[in-house]
């Protein structure tokens, strides 16, 4: 067992790209590599070498219920004694939709996909057909996944036309793409002064989670409400973090504004593969069969993927008082990170991101200025006395409703420790 993560290790980059599947799962921020986890149950995971860790990843936040929910795992393994995929329409499909259309009104209609970037992808689709209009919006640190037109960040200046965030995106691409520092609503409003006319959507994570968590100013995701329907252009929350992260629902609902098109992910699949889109009726009637905007998939609306989702949004539905726990919980963790020297707390129920600087971090260029090499010492520290932290400075940490008042009170004794020496 001893050594099993360095073999593995090694064995790993010598068949995958990199040794991961994912590039910030390679731990190249934080320095080292990463244990390779066996299994997990509840708030812990295990790695190949049978060490276990209380782990605040959670699947990049798509296991509110933590690992291996008995209902959840149940649900799956059921669906897939059926037959694992049909390519063909099930009762099934339509009543997780439902559940979803139910819970976020504004979603009207609602597509099925299997990843958080093939929803905002077509998301983005969708707008530009709807409106036949070429240019989009995105926030300098705010991430939707890895279609071309979407791997755009700011170059100076409070909105510039993007330039590449990865080589093999053609400049032609993200020329459509304008990136505007989030929470600056007046660098929106001088964009859509000059280029409104063209600007068919503005894409926006309700509660920044990519760039560490960085919640919204008062008002500003309203004000985003009033430019875009001033203009013409829609408005796409990408929820694929925060729907039925704080409630049975989005955080559209919980502050009032209503987006034309919102994409879901993570918690909806109950950990597995599986993402959905959707909005207005007379937006979502532009998609193929019912209109000229394509879109499909082989495993699009999964029978195991969606009897999983399906379980874990009706777990939540069933137990809402699940929500106020996880906020006190996460509360408490905050308090106590709130001890650390010189760092600050982002958090938004159950999500939050310690900062190695004094902050406050309103956008990304804020985020950045926090000390990377403080963070990896850290990170490395915590993991150490077995707690398993996003890799990175600017990733949320997401509390499960697996975690427990003591998790969190193990969590913050090593974090003292941690924290001082880092
Ligand atoms: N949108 C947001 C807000 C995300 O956080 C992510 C992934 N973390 C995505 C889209 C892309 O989802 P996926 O990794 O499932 O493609």
């Amino acid at each position: 067992m001893k050594r099993a993560n360095r073999v593995a290790w090694n064995e790993a980059r010598r068949w995958i790209c990199g040794g991961v599947n994912s590039p910030v799962r390679a731990f190249r921020a934080v320095g080292g590599f990463p244990p390779f986890i066996r299994r997990a149950s509840g708030s812990r995971i295990t790695d190949e070498e049978g060490t276990t860790y209380l782990d605040y990843v959670g699947s990049w936040g798509a296991l509110i219920l933590g690992h291996a929910h008995a209902g959840v795992v149940g649900a799956a393994r059921e669906a897939a004694s059926r037959g694992t995929t049909y390519g063909a329409p099930t009762v099934a499909e339509t009543r997780l939709a439902r559940m979803i259309a139910e819970a976020l009104p504004s979603m009207e209609r609602v597509r099925l996909v299997n990843s958080g970037t093939e929803a905002c992808m077509s998301a983005v689709r969708l707008a530009r057909g709807a409106t036949r209009r070429p240019e989009i919006v995105k926030f300098e640190g705010g991430y939707h996944g890895h279609a071309d037109g979407l791997l755009a960040r700011a170059g100076s200046g409070a909105a510039t036309f993007g330039v590449p965030g990865s080589a093999g995106v053609p400049t032609a691409t993200v020329r459509h793409t304008h990136v505007v520092p989030y929470n600056d609503d007046g660098g929106v409003r001088r964009l859509f002064r000059r280029r409104g006319r063209r600007i068919a959507g503005m894409i926006v994570e309700p509660i920044a989670g990519n760039m560490g968590v960085v919640p919204p100013a008062p008002g500003f995701l309203r004000e985003l409400r009033r430019i875009t329907e001033r203009h013409g252009s829609l408005l796409i929350f990408d929820e694929v973090i925060t729907g039925f992260r704080f409630r049975f629902g989005g955080v559209q609902d919980e502050i009032g504004v209503v987006p034309d098109l919102t994409t879901l992910g993570k918690i909806i699949g109950g950990g597995f593969p599986l993402a959905a889109y959707g909005g207005r009726r007379e937006i979502m009637r532009r998609l193929a069969p019912e209109g000229p905007v394509y879109q499909a998939g082989t495993l699009s609306g999964n029978p195991v993927a969606v009897a999983a989702g399906a379980a874990q949004l009706d777990y939540l539905r069933r137990h809402r008082e699940l929500y106020a726990r996880l906020e006190s919980l996460a509360a408490q963790l905050e308090a106590g990170l709130r001890q650390l020297p010189r760092t600050c707390v982002n958090r938004v129920g159950s999500m939050l991101t310690l900062f190695f600087q004094k902050g406050p971090v309103r956008n990304f260029r804020e985020a950045s200025g926090s000390d990377e090499r403080r963070f990896a010492r850290f990170h490395r520290m915590m993991l150490r006395d077995g707690v398993y932290l996003p890799p990175s400075q600017y990733e949320a940490w997401f509390v499960s409703a697996a975690h427990t008042r003591r998790d969190v009170e193990q969590t913050l004794h090593a974090a003292r420790e941690g924290g001082a020496r880092a």
